[in-house]
């Protein structure tokens, strides 16, 4: 049946406010008394009921209203964009008391767990009562009055901070596609479909304010405090990518001591790094993975391959490292050797496999350089004092007199280490061997 009053949403209507302002037009003391109404007279089993029958607009007309009708019995139903549960305030009713001074209603992106602020105002929503103190709820009080009779535009609203509101403008734009394009974030943010920005806010923020393991399961999320402070670690990770994560990193790197973990990636980071894999599979957080894994080849200093002596404690400590694949592409060999060769202690690396079987590694560059000399058959000046049996010594007055020719070297080309052709090598330690004798 339909009601007599019958208003058309409005911009960017939440449809449990649109529910609760035609409650209150059209004098009914609960909403709850709009759902018989809602019912299609000619359904007889499998009742139904909808906001179509209750005001004869169209689909087209309601699909505008977003977020889920909840605790109306047959009327409930979730966001007509899918947007799952989790992610609407279904317990308080948050608000900005500018907008609602403007206009009485209801906006979606308030009903959103992390819609903390009102990005047109720049200040924070409030979920509360100034004058009875308590929380807002949803109930049968008509929309923008308190239950206690106050009304909420007249309550003070106070100026958020910078990154909340590039934070809730990202969201809104997420939300509503076709409004202007706003880009406070990288580009792949602003790319994020809305619930995919909400997955991401959710992982990211409670694992910035949390220490726990379980860091999926938050309770308070509904409530505008613990909501805000996961806003803005969100923020502060998404902004000047990957600078900002990387720091986050940094965090949760600092929970466990290196000692504990050892070389073990998971070890390291908890769950944060399996759940990284295995929730965020599409391409378009392929920058998220990107930028988790040149923070580990660049930053991340795990333990190092003791057993290999040959380069110093300065070449372990800095932390050139390089991925596997570059390694492979120096070395020209297949990226399946090199991760043989480090797991050999032929050369110095990390491997690890991530949740979803991807093997990922980095490989410190000296030691694919030092390989590399090796692979083209040239021998250093170590290695010859230990083939000749000469003294360093005697191996420079070599090189001085022209006897030993050097393929490489400080008075070649410039290169630190002095490097000699095998060939030559044998050739000099005869003809002086010789000399020797006679
Ligand atoms: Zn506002
Ligand atoms: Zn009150």
């Amino acid at each position: 049946m339909r009601l007599l009053i019958r208003p058309l949403p409005k911009e960017h209507e939440s449809s449990q406010g649109y529910v609760l302002r035609l409650s209150t037009l059209n004098g009914f003391d609960h909403p709850r008394w709009c759902v018989p109404l809602a019912i299609a007279g000619d359904e007889k089993d499998g009742q139904r009921a909808s906001l179509k029958v209750l005001t004869g607009h169209d689909d087209a007309t309601l699909s505008t209203l977003r977020g889920p009708i909840f605790g109306l019995g047959l009327l409930s139903r979730g966001d007509s964009g899918n947007v799952g549960l989790r992610y609407w305030n279904t317990r308080f009713q948050r608000y900005c008391p500018i907008c609602l001074a403007t206009e009485r209603y209801h906006r979606a992106s308030w009903g959103l767990t992390f819609g903390v602020a009102c990005h047109e105002h720049a200040v924070w929503l409030r979920d509360d009562c100034p004058v009875c103190g308590k929380s807002v709820r949803w109930t049968a009080a008509p929309l923008g009055m308190c239950s206690c009779g106050f009304p909420l535009r007249t309550a003070a609203a106070l100026p958020c901070t910078e990154s909340a509101r590039s934070y809730v403008r990202t969201l809104a734009s997420s939300l509503y596609p076709a409004s202007a394009p706003v880009r406070p974030f990288s580009p792949q943010v602003a790319a994020l479909k809305i619930d995919q920005l909400l997955r991401l806010t959710w992982f990211l923020g409670a694992y910035a304010i949390r220490q726990e393991a379980k860091a999926q399961k938050i309770p308070g999320i509904m409530h505008l405090e613990c909501a805000v402070n996961m806003v803005e670690a969100t923020a502060a990770a998404l902004s000047d990518w990957p600078n900002g994560f990387h720091l986050l990193l940094d965090e949760l790197g600092k929970r466990t001591s290196l000692e504990a973990s050892g070389n073990k990636l998971p070890a390291h980071f908890g769950r944060f790094y399996p759940t990284l894999y295995k929730s965020f599979p599409e391409p378009s957080f392929s920058f998220l993975r990107e930028g988790f894994e040149s923070y580990i080849g660049d930053h991340w200093s795990g333990q190092l391959n003791k057993r290999n002596r040959r380069f110093s404690q300065a070449s372990r400590d800095s932390h050139e490292w390089i991925s596997i694949k570059e390694a492979a592409k120096i070395l020209h060999m297949r990226t399946t050797k090199v991760r043989e060769l480090v797991e050999n202690g032929l050369l110095i690396g990390r491997l690890f496999a991530t949740a979803s079987g991807r093997k990922m590694g980095a490989v410190l560059k000296d030691s694919v350089t030092l390989t590399a000399v090796g692979q083209a058959g040239l021998v250093t000046l170590a290695e010859a004092k230990e083939m000749s049996g000469f003294s360093k010594k005697r191996l420079y007055k070599l090189l001085g007199d022209g006897y030993l020719r050097a393929a490489r070297g400080p008075g070649v080309d410039g290169y630190p280490i002095w490097q000699f052709e095998r060939a030559a090598l044998e050739e000099a330690i005869r003809l002086t061997k010789g000399e020797a004798r006679t």
